[in-house]
């Protein structure tokens, strides 16, 4: 089946289907053959798909855009940096300290870093550093947090086939076939914001681990948060058992605040992982952290190795280095908190008008929905949310114009550019879609 009204999407699809498997780029964009969309420009808050329909996009990318889409205050220095010096040399270049100057002003976490093409490789780069300074494998993630595709981290909480009446924990799954059972063997999971959990996996293996790997607002998961107390727990436990924190903070990273979630929260990682909003949808990403940790990486026998090809190439690091500048000096983030605090009110009028339990979790820059009594602390809890709910809404804002991932998974993010956003006009189709949902 094919969507009627898309005759120039149907068209690519198929097209795709000859070329790729499932016909995309990313498993994740295709939606189906009725509602996998295809992208033929995009402009400030908005994205515009091949039969000519805009949406307000509140997807973003899944996260990178902060400021807007095609930011000629962004596009104009990258377009300088790669026609006056070329876009790489395999050498370094001044921006490298430049743009590390620039984000040990704004997160004093980090003393010192090391960039990525990615944030799975950024990841990597950080777990593999972590294990190098502690001489440690075993490495804990929280279930519901997402640390990119490489086959260590690509086990999950099988909450989706999990039941919950059982009193027993989700089965970890693998997220398919293609990744050895031997790459789980020094991975641990334990539940978002349970002491007990942790406590009881550092009384079992503690000597044993490198690192607690964690997004602090789970990004991946409704943006449900670590608790204040819980995130101390953490720093408390790792600086007891010699083991390293490392936040994840390729989502929160330049989004929820200037330092990312540990300036909210107070607490600084030994080690942190940065991409997404970084450069604003150019793929640049990051890791760094304590110095003498960091200083583990150095190319002799006992170092860690790190680098890359396309490791700080021009396009990342002019990119970056326009976008924090920007971040750094401009009231971007109250902007963008702002009118993400009125996006969350003009939406919990219309499900409080449809008589719909909710919830928000996670900072104004990237809230998740909950539809339910309950505000989840950990991704069993969301289980136990009215997702299908949700995602039947969606849908309905997708058709009536407004893009977001149709999973309660992934936030809402809010960008600097969608201080231009109808209000009115939102709440009307909120309203719409809400009522063709529960009809
Ligand atoms: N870590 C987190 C918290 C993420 O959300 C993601 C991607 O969404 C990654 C790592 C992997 O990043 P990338 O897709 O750039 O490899």
């Amino acid at each position: 089946m094919t969507n009627p009204a898309k005759p120039n999407t149907n068209r690519l699809l198929q097209q795709s289907h000859t070329n790729m498997p499932m016909g995309v780029a990313d498993s994740y964009r295709y939606w189906g053959e009725d509602n996998t969309v295809f992208v033929k420009s995009s402009e400030g808050c908005t994205i515009t798909d091949a039969d000519d329909q805009t949406f307000v996009d509140f997807r973003l990318a899944y996260g990178p855009i902060i400021l807007g889409y095609r930011d000629t205050r962004i596009d104009q220095e990258v377009i300088k940096a790669i026609t006056e010096r070329g876009t790489i040399s395999g050498f370094s270049t001044d921006l490298d300290s430049e743009v590390i100057e620039l984000v040990k002003q704004m997160c004093p976490n980090i003393e010192k870093m090391r960039f990525a093409n990615s944030g799975t490789e950024a990841v990597i780069g950080a777990v593999r550093t972590a294990r190098g300074f502690t001489g440690r494998n075993k490495i804990v993630v929280v279930e519901g947090g997402f640390h990119g595709l490489y086959d260590e981290m690509m086990w999950k909480s099988d909450v989706d086939n999990w039941d919950a009446a059982s009193g027993k924990a989700p089965e970890i799954a693998s997220f398919g076939v293609g990744i050895p059972e031997a790459s789980r063997e020094h991975l641990e999971t334990v539940p978002l914001n349970s002491f007990e959990a942790i406590d009881a996996v550092f009384a079992r293996v503690g000597g044993d681990i490198a690192a607690i790997v964690i997004e602090p607002i789970l990004g991946n998961c409704g943006s449900i948060a670590s608790s204040q107390e819980y995130m101390q727990k953490l720093r408390d436990m790792c600086d007891a058992n010699g083991t390293l924190l490392i936040m994840d903070e390729v989502k929160t990273g330049f989004r929820v605040a200037k330092g990312g979630a540990q300036e909210l929260y107070g607490i600084k990682a030994d080690l942190t992982t940065y991409a997404k909003a970084m450069g604003n949808g150019y793929p640049v990403a990051a890791f760094g952290g304590r110095a003498d940790v960091m200083d583990i990486i150095n190319f002799n026998k006992k170092g860690v190795t790190h680098g890359g090809t396309y490791t700080a190439n021009m396009i990342a690091l002019s990119a970056a280095k326009a976008t924090l500048t920007i971040l750094n000096e401009t009231d971007a983030y109250a902007t963008i908190n702002k009118v993400g605090a009125q996006i969350q009110q003009v939406l919990s009028r219309v499900f409080t008008k449809h008589g719909v339990e909710h919830r928000f979790a996670g900072p104004d820059s990237m809230f998740g929905i909950h539809f339910g009594d309950l505000v989840p602390t950990n991704y069993r809890d969301w289980k136990q949310t009215d997702s299908e709910l949700y995602t039947e809404f969606a849908m309905n804002l997708i058709k009536h114009g407004i893009m977001l991932e149709p999973d309660s998974r992934e936030p809402w993010f809010i960008c600097e550019a969608h201080k231009s956003v109808d209000l009115a006009w939102l709440e009307e189709i909120a309203d719409r879609s809400m009522a063709e949902a529960i009809a």
